[in-house]
């Protein structure tokens, strides 16, 4: 690593991760700089991203846009495009650690081409281990790369986990906040609409992910998450609903020790803790108020009007290439419901189905999730209720 402030890659910039992941940044000039940011769609903060930063690479992933994309005021960066920019960008010898923060399994061959070049990988894109959970954790194994989780619930279990060894953790309890429809009857549930879907109660977030958490498919990707990250079986990880969302996660140990990690919900946190660990700094993230009165509830989860929670469980057991088929069908339904095509409780019947049709392979490569991914997209779109 290259002394002075960590030189940093922002996979996704313009999404919700990439925008807190900019104000930590902000925050901590003196010890962050950004060397390099990509974006998709919003090419105009893209732009505006490049102006205010000055990275040395700008990537626009989408290669059509990139064809008629003008940079204007950042005389020292280059331009890249595509896969191939994103790559060029995190092989980069000046680049410290890379941000993982686009959204959906899109983000798979960025992450794999930091990890080869041996970058510390700070990850927020949770679908990269949920479709390739254990060939991605082998692959930084090999390379000697840590994986840092960004997502707030596994930041918390990181924390927590330096109170013991391994071997005393009896199990990790994930907390929900349930989402917008946590009270919901299963009858309400099926004339849910898209924008109640995306009105979520305590997280800013984008819109894939915020309908993730309304089916709570979320929790379902972050158990399977957990399984990989962790490298913890499936009857040590554990679901909770707890509305409040201050308390992250937490981990017990085996003498019945509860630890848990609590803040404000502020994505902030956990972005900042990836890039400082393993040091702690001040930060731009809210903190909590004891001097004014707050409760925290946490409950049971319910897997009949919620049963992504229970695929969740069935993968992160069965492991092979049911995340990855797991992960495309509910991107491709999560698309298809935001399209108007199909119903909010399709999202999580239609996911159910093309698990159970699929072929399973205990043991694929990389290319065959890929493909795999590609075949799960496609039979969502044939797919009938
Ligand atoms: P978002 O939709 O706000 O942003 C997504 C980013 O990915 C954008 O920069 C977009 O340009 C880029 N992108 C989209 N499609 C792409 C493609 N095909 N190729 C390359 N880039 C593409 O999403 P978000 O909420 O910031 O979430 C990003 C990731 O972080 C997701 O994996 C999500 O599950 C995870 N995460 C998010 C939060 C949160 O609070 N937002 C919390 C935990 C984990
Ligand atoms: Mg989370």
């Amino acid at each position: 690593m290259t002394s002075g402030p960590k030189n940093i890659a922002i996979l996704g910039s313009t999404g919700s991760i990439g925008r807190s992941t900019l104000d930590v940044v902000r925050a901590c000039c003196d010890r962050l700089r950004i060397v390099g940011i990509t974006g998709h769609a919003n090419l105009e903060l893209l732009s505006r991203q490049a102006q205010e930063f000055q990275p040395a690479v700008t990537v626009v992933s989408d290669p059509q846009k990139a064809a008629t994309f003008q940079l204007d005021g950042c005389p020292e960066t280059t331009v890249l495009s595509g896969q191939a920019g994103i790559c060029e960008l995190v092989t980069r010898e000046d680049v410290d650690l890379v941000v993982s923060a686009i959204v959906g399994s899109a983000g798979l061959r960025g992450t794999w081409a930091a990890i080869e070049a041996g970058k510390t990988i700070a990850l927020a894109n949770k679908e990269t281990l949920v479709t390739a959970g254990p060939l991605v954790m082998q692959l930084a194994s090999d390379y000697g790369v840590d994986i840092l989780p960004v997502d707030s619930e596994h930041s918390a279990i990181f924390q927590a986990m330096k109170s013991g060894r391994g071997k005393e953790v009896s199990r990790v309890v994930l907390t929900a906040s349930g989402g917008p429809f946590r009270n919901h009857s299963a009858e309400r549930l099926e004339y849910v609409t898209i924008e109640d879907a995306l009105a979520h109660p305590t997280w800013d977030m984008g819109p894939k992910i915020t309908v993730d958490s309304a089916t709570m498919m979320n929790k379902a990707l972050e158990i399977i998450e957990a399984r990989w990250l962790f490298g913890l079986s499936i009857d040590k990880i554990d679901v909770v609903v707890h509305p409040q969302s201050i308390v992250h996660s937490m981990v017990e140990y085996c003498d019945g020790s509860i630890l848990a990690q609590m803040s404000p919900p502020d994505m902030k946190l956990p972005i900042q803790y990836a890039m400082s660990y393993p040091e702690r700094w001040e930060g731009p993230a809210e903190k909590i108020d004891l001097t004014q009165a707050f409760h925290c509830e946490f409950h049971p989860p319910d897997y009949e009007r919620f049963p992504a929670l229970l695929l969740g469980r069935e993968v992160a057991e069965r492991g092979g290439s049911c995340g990855a088929v797991l992960n495309a069908a509910n991107e491709s339904a999560v698309a298809g419901f935001l399209d108007g095509r199909l119903k909010f409780t399709e999202i999580v019947a239609a996911c159910r189905d093309i698990l159970n049709h699929h072929d399973y392979d205990p043991n694929p490569n990389l290319e065959q999730l890929i493909a795999l991914d590609q075949w799960a997209r496609e039979e969502i779109l044939r797919w009938k209720p």
